[in-house]
């Protein structure tokens, strides 16, 4: 008889495992809490304008990532170089600001960063770093860390930064010693010309949908049982593939020992609160995205979906994402956090006064940054121990809980679909 796959969540990682288990013969069946498919890299139409859980862009590291999402979305697939800059003491430079700075009008932070990048030119240590806090001082200087890097990580992360790892976020952080043109993952990157980010999975979607429970929670994982919506289930299944966040995944385990449940009470992460917004004024402004170190203003990052196609609004408008980091459990005021980052796109003269918003939707991502504390390798090794005793593979940015994109969701359901 043929093996049984179930797999848990119909995002990215998920769908990715389903395509490549129908592909290679294999028995499956999805379970997906919500009515649609899709998870973060979902979209949306609110009142004409598509809006994503801000700009899911996607970076190609691999050539089968790349060729797998053209054969999904044909000639819907676009190319675009980036054009980013960043927001620091008052000032708009290119990003990165490790290798833009000197283009501040303000010389005397221009000097420190210079003094910092000198003194490490002369220590001369490039790894064993213990923090991310030693690793953007040892690997930028003193004065690029005080400018932006600690700033920008600290407001990003909710963290104190010599309480974090130099890993996951690390890894995206441009190398300053690339002496490139453009520097970074992210130079240039691919979007659908019509659909959002969204597009993908929808494409996704249409292979595998007749095999998807929509609307089915996972609640329990009893032996090979599959429990969702509380009070329904399905037996008989060999393996589990699970992208659901691992931290809530351990605790539908039936049985899992207490060291494993301790474990996930430890792993940490923020949340991230996301303002969609349409604007009635054309061209409002000139890049994809935008980082902002300065802790008084609430967003680290807003990004321009109209910058990106002109097809993801109506005619003579504009629209932008706003990203504001929320600590771990911390209680949210949506509507004076709504009107700090109105108030600050004003200020940082993104938006006018008298712009009118046509179209607006708030969006709250619980698991959105997984934090890489001290202790993270510690936990996840006890939990991946137990969930290759129950054979679970728990897969994505949040099943596997690290730092990755969505091309690596792709994979890792490969990767999956492969090994069952
Ligand atoms: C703010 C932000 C910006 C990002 N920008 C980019 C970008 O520009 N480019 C890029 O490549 N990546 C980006 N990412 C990362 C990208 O979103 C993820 O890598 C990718 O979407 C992960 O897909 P996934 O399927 O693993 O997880 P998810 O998309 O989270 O999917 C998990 C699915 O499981 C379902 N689920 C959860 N619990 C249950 C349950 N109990 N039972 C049944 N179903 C359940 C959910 O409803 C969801 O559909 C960004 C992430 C964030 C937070």
């Amino acid at each position: 008889m043929k093996k049984r796959i179930a797999i848990l969540g119909g995002g990215l990682s998920g769908l990715s495992a389903a395509f490549h288990l129908r592909k290679a013969g294999k028995e499956f069946l999805l379970f997906e809490k919500e009515e649609k498919i899709g998870g973060l890299s979902s979209s949306f139409l609110i009142n004409k304008f598509s809006f994503d859980y801000t700009g899911h862009f996607l970076h190609f590291k691999t050539k089968y990532g790349k060729a797998l999402v053209s054969s999904f979305l044909r000639n819907n697939l676009k190319a675009h170089e980036r054009i980013a800059s960043v927001y620091t003491a008052g000032e708009y430079i290119p990003y990165p600001f490790q290798v833009n700075y000197r283009k501040l009008k303000n010389k005397i932070i221009a000097a420190e960063c210079d003094k910092g990048l000198e003194k490490i030119a002369r220590i001369k240590k490039s790894e064993g770093f213990k923090t991310f806090k030693e690793w953007i001082i040892g690997t930028m200087g003193e004065g690029i860390a005080k400018h932006f890097m600690l700033p920008y990580n600290e407001k990003l992360y909710k963290s104190d930064l010599s309480k974090l790892l130099p890993a996951g976020p690390a890894t995206y952080i441009p190398d300053i010693k690339e002496k490139k043109k453009a520097y970074g993952y992210n130079t240039s990157f691919f979007y659908p010309k019509e659909g959002g980010s969204g597009a993908l999975a929808k494409a996704i979607n249409e292979k595998v949908f007749d095999r998807i429970l929509y609307c089915a929670e996972v609640t329990g994982i009893k032996g090979n049982t599959v429990v969702f919506n509380k009070n329904r289930g399905v037996s008989g299944f060999d393996s589990v593939i699970s992208t659901i966040p691992l931290p809530e995944l351990v605790l539908l385990l039936k049985g899992a020992p207490e060291s494993v449940l301790k474990a996930a009470k430890k792993l940490k992460y923020v949340s991230v609160f996301a303002l969609n917004l349409g604007i009635g004024r054309a061209g409002i402004n000139k890049n994809n995205w935008i980082y902002f170190s300065d802790p008084k203003i609430s967003f680290y990052r807003v990004g321009f979906y109209s910058n990106v196609s002109k097809k993801l609004c109506p005619p003579w408008t504009s629209s932008l994402y706003a990203e504001v980091s929320i600590k771990q459990g911390e209680k949210l005021d949506e509507k004076k956090l709504v009107e700090k980052i109105k108030k600050d796109l004003i200020r940082t003269g993104i938006l006018k006064k008298h712009d009118s918003i046509i179209a607006e939707q708030k969006l709250f991502m619980k698991y959105a940054y997984v934090i890489f504390d001290l202790n993270y390798y510690k936990n996840m090794a006890v939990i991946n121990k137990y969930l290759k005793k129950r054979k679970i593979i728990s897969i994505g940015r949040y099943g596997a809980w690290n730092y990755s994109a969505m091309e690596d969701a792709l994979l890792d359901g490969k990767r999956a679909a492969d090994s069952v």
